[in-house]
C-alpha cells in the first residue's frame, strides 16, 4: 500500500469520456489497496480561452482578476472528476487550492508556492477518501487567488506530493514519457527509464515540454519521485529521481534543441574593470533573463561581448545594449535570431572526459560551425546556424550510442 499522487493534464481530461477514463485509472489505483489524491489541469484550451475572454473584456487585464478567472478552468474539472467518482460509488470529494492550503506569494500569473498546508486533505487521506485537488492555483495570505504560470498544475501535483510525504508522483500526459531527442525531430529518439532531477533542469527545451520546470525543481529538493506516464496506455514511463538511484549511467542521456534564442554582441568593448557589469545590470534590471556569455579579448585592450537572450526579449535588448554601447564607447552592437542551441545533456558527464570533443567533432563532420560554446557541470551546448539545429541533433543522437535499436 502506497500513498500515490496521480496528476492528469489538459488532453487526459478533455471531455467528459476522458475524464470518465481517468475517473477508472484512479479508482483502480485506490482499489489497489493504495490512498490517492488527485490533481488535475483545467480541460485542453480552457485556459488559453479564458486568457481570450479577458483580453476581450479589457486591453490589458487586471492580473488578480485573471486569476479568478484561470482558476475556474480547473475547478471546473475537479468538480466533474469528484461527481463521477461518487456516482461511481467511491468516496471522493473535490478541493480548491485554498482548501488544500497551497500558500502563494502574490505575484499573479506566476505566483510561486510557500507551503502547503494540506490538514484537511490529509485528515480525509486518512479517510480513505479520493481528494481531487485542482491544481495550478492557491491562494496569497491576504486570500487573494492565485495561479502558478502555464503548465503550473504539474507543480501543484509534485508539491501536494511533497507535502503530503507521497511514495510517488505520477504525472499522466498525452506523451509516454521523457525522450532522449524530440521525435520529432529525431526518428531514433528512444524513450528513458529513469533520468535524473539535475538532467531534467538541464534539458530547459525538451524537459519543459513535459513537466513545468519548477515543479522538477521542487521534485529534487523534497526527493519526491516523479513518474512521467501516458494516461492513455499502462505502460511504464519514466522515472525522474535522484542521481544515486541505481540508474543505468549513459554518459549523455539526452540532445535537445532550443530555438528560442537570439545573439547580441557588442565589439570592442574597452576591456576595463566594470564593463560586465555595465552591459548586463541594465538587461537584468529590465527582468530579460541572460542565458549564454562569452567575451574574447582583441589586441589594444579591446574586447568583443556575446550573449543570448530569449528571442522574445531581442528587441528590447538590442535598444539596451546600444545605450550601454554609446556610453561605454564600443564600436557597435551586433544581432541574430537566426541560431539554434543544440545541448547534450548527462550526468555521466562528470567522471568522462572527451564529451566536449566527441560533439565538437560531430559537428564539424557535417560542417556546421559552432558560434557559442557554454557548458555546465552536466552539459554542453553549441550555439550553430538555426538552419542546422535539426541536423544536429541527429548526428549528435548517433555519435553518443542514443540511436533506438532498429
Ligand atoms: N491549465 C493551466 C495551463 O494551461 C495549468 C496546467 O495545465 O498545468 O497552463
Ligand atoms: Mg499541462
Amino acid at each position: 500500500m502506497a500513498l500515490v499522487v496521480q496528476k492528469f493534464g489538459g488532453t487526459s481530461v478533455g471531455n467528459i469520456d476522458r475524464i470518465r477514463r481517468v475517473a477508472e485509472r484512479v479508482a483502480k489505483t485506490r482499489d489497489q489497496g493504495n490512498d490517492v489524491v488527485v490533481i488535475l489541469s483545467a480541460m485542453a484550451g480552457v485556459t488559453d480561452g479564458l486568457i481570450e475572454l479577458a483580453q476581450k473584456a479589457a486591453a490589458e487585464p487586471d492580473k488578480r482578476e485573471l486569476d479568478v478567472l484561470l482558476a475556474t478552468g480547473e475547478q471546473t474539472t475537479a468538480a466533474l472528476l469528484a461527481i463521477i467518482l461518487k456516482s461511481m460509488g467511491h468516496k471522493a470529494q473535490s478541493m480548491l487550492g485554498h482548501q488544500a492550503e497551497v500558500v502563494t506569494d502574490s505575484d499573479f500569473g506566476n505566483a510561486r508556492i510557500l507551503e502547503i498546508g494540506a490538514q484537511r486533505l490529509r485528515q480525509l487521506v486518512a479517510k480513505k477518501t479520493i481528494v481531487v485537488v485542482a491544481g495550478f492555483q492557491g491562494y496569497d495570505i491576504k486570500g487573494n487567488i492565485t495561479t502558478l504560470g502555464r503548465g503550473g498544475s504539474d507543480t501543484s501535483a509534485v508539491a501536494v506530493a511533497a507535502a503530503l510525504k507521497a511514495d510517488v508522483c505520477e504525472i499522466f500526459t498525452d506523451v509516454d514519457g521523457v525522450y532522449t531527442a524530440d521525435p520529432n525531430i529525431c526518428p531514433k529518439a528512444r524513450k528513458l527509464k529513469t533520468i535524473t532531477y539535475d538532467e531534467m533542469l538541464n534539458m530547459a527545451s525538451l524537459g519543459a515540454k513535459v513537466l513545468q520546470i519548477r515543479s522538477v525543481g521542487f521534485a529534487k529538493k523534497y526527493n519526491i519521485p516523479v513518474h512521467v506516464r501516458s494516461s492513455f496506455n499502462e505502460e511504464e514511463g519514466t522515472m525522474v529521481v535522484n542521481e544515486d538511484s541505481g540508474m543505468e549511467q549513459l554518459v549523455v542521456s539526452s540532445v535537445t534543441l532550443d530555438k528560442k534564442q537570439a545573439r547580441v554582441t557588442l565589439t570592442k568593448v574597452p576591456d576595463q574593470p566594470g564593463i560586465a557589469a555595465k552591459i548586463f545590470f541594465p538587461i537584468s534590471e529590465e527582468g530579460i533573463v541572460v542565458d549564454m556569455i562569452i567575451q574574447n579579448t582583441r589586441k589594444g585592450g579591446k574586447t568583443d561581448v556575446t550573449f543570448t537572450v530569449p528571442k522574445g526579449d531581442f528587441k528590447r535588448t538590442l535598444e539596451i545594449a546600444k545605450k550601454t554601447a554609446a556610453q561605454v564607447a564600443a564600436e557597435e552592437v551586433l544581432g541574430d535570431t537566426n541560431i539554434a542551441m543544440v545541448s547534450v545533456v548527462g550526468v555521466g558527464m562528470k567522471n568522462h572526459a572527451g564529451v566536449a570533443s566527441v560533439m565538437f567533432n560531430t559537428l564539424a563532420r557535417e560542417n556546421i560551425n559552432i558560434i557559442m560554446i557554454g557548458t555546465s557541470e552536466i552539459r554542453i551546448s553549441c550555439v550553430i546556424e538555426e538552419k542546422y539545429g535539426e541536423l544536429a541533433v541527429r548526428v549528435l543522437h548517433t555519435a553518443f550510442g542514443l540511436d533506438a535499436e532498429e
